[in-house]
């Protein structure tokens, strides 16, 4: 095409009045609908299956059957899951915060004669990079491969700097790469808090986002190897903390959150909640439990979802490929679960590029945003 045909399809594009959104993985309206039976669902039965009234106060660990629910979602077993408000990423500001200032799980709070460090697999999350450095954490970037982090390397950073306390993990269809850790990768993420593990004041914990845990849309479903499991045969349970929220499964901001790990560490955590609610939207939580009902009922309704996605990233891959696939000016990920495709362009080219969507009506991430402090 030449330079004024290009022209020309711009201001045809401009015209049109587009306003899309892409900035956040929010779902579409299609997908929020698929839930609106949770509305009416209780049917005025708010007895839980342990005979608690939903409707009133307490049950800091939520009611029995949604911690069932979280269980599949976590792969922790329902006693080490804690079912709690709308928001995992409040949770997790919970468990750095306690990490940080006051010590969690046998360790001694951080920061008092060296700022803590977080290790940042880039590009990553955004709000994960915000939360720590708000903490008064310092980050350090760590390229993600497609099998996660390159371990050798994050094994040398963990033993040669006692400072690096945690890392961020979103180890399935990860935010927003989409990649999926592979076996060995989980296993040997789950010993490294083992290299720190008597050091009261120098702990090494792992974080795990699986965010986006049963959210496949490709062919077959990938499968993550257990945390859980891994965690457990290296010793490291109160070491290693797993977050997981309903968020892009059924009402996103109005769904049911979730952290699972050792049971003292959930013991510490349930103390701090306690301080700041009396209790969880119990009645959203049973909600939720019967709405989702066990594993069969999750994946029924993810491959809901699924069908509403797919053809939409297709979409996007033809558009991408056609108009891209034949320049050396960008690369960009193909991801079978999760909500995000990771655009790479030409050095210096990222920031011109989402300011022409932003004025074609397409709002893009910013440039820069998916790492530390927003430095690419
Ligand atoms: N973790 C990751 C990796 C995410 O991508 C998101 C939302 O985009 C969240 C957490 C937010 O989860 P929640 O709504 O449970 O706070």
């Amino acid at each position: 095409m030449s330079l004024s045909e290009l022209l020309d399809e711009f201001e045809e594009l401009k015209a049109k009045s587009i306003d899309l959104n892409l900035t956040r993985g929010k779902p579409g309206s299609a997908q929020v609908a698929l839930s609106d039976d949770l509305d009416g669902i209780l049917a005025g039965n708010y007895l839980c299956s342990d005979g608690i009234d939903a409707r009133n106060y307490g049950g800091l660990r939520g009611i029995p059957e949604c911690r069932e629910l979280g269980a599949v979602l976590t792969g922790y077993p329902a006693a080490e899951v804690i079912a709690a408000g709308n928001s995992s990423l409040q949770l997790m500001y919970l468990t750095v915060e306690s990490i940080v200032q006051y010590g969690l799980a046998g360790s001694n709070r951080l920061g008092i004669s060296k700022r803590p460090k977080a290790i940042c697999l880039v590009p990553g999350y955004d709000r994960h990079f915000s939360l720590t450095e708000f903490l008064g954490v310092d980050m350090v970037n760590l390229g993600l491969t497609d099998d996660g982090p390159d371990m050798n390397e994050l094994e040398e950073l963990v033993k040669a700097d006692p400072a690096v306390a945690f890392i961020w993990c979103v180890p399935k269809h990860s935010n927003p790469t989409g990649c999926t850790y592979s076996d060995e990768t989980v296993r040997r993420l789950a010993a490294l808090p083992a290299i720190r593990k008597d050091q009261k004041n120098e702990p090494f914990f792992v974080l795990w986002d699986n965010a986006y845990a049963v959210h496949d849309f490709g062919e077959a479903r990938v499968e993550l190897a257990s945390i859980h499991d891994a965690a457990k045969s290296a010793n490291t349970e109160d070491r290693v903390v797993t977050f997981a929220s309903t968020s892009k499964i059924t009402h996103a901001g109005a769904g049911v959150a979730f952290v699972a790990s050792s049971s003292s560490l959930l013991a510490e955590l349930e103390q701090r909640l306690s301080v700041q609610t009396v209790g969880p939207d119990k009645v959203n939580q049973l909600r939720h439990a019967r709405f989702l009902r066990d594993r069969s009922g999750v994946e029924t309704h993810m491959q809901k979802h699924a069908a509403i996605v797919r053809p939409l990233f297709a979409a996007v891959e033809t558009g991408l490929r056609e108009h891209l696939g034949n320049t050396s000016l960008a690369t960009w990920t193909l991801p079978t679960g999760g909500y995000f495709v990771s655009l790479d362009v030409s050095d210096g080219l990222a920031t011109k590029v989402v300011n022409t969507a932003k004025s074609l009506g397409l709002q893009l991430t910013e440039a820069g945003a998916t790492y530390p402090y927003g430095r690419d």
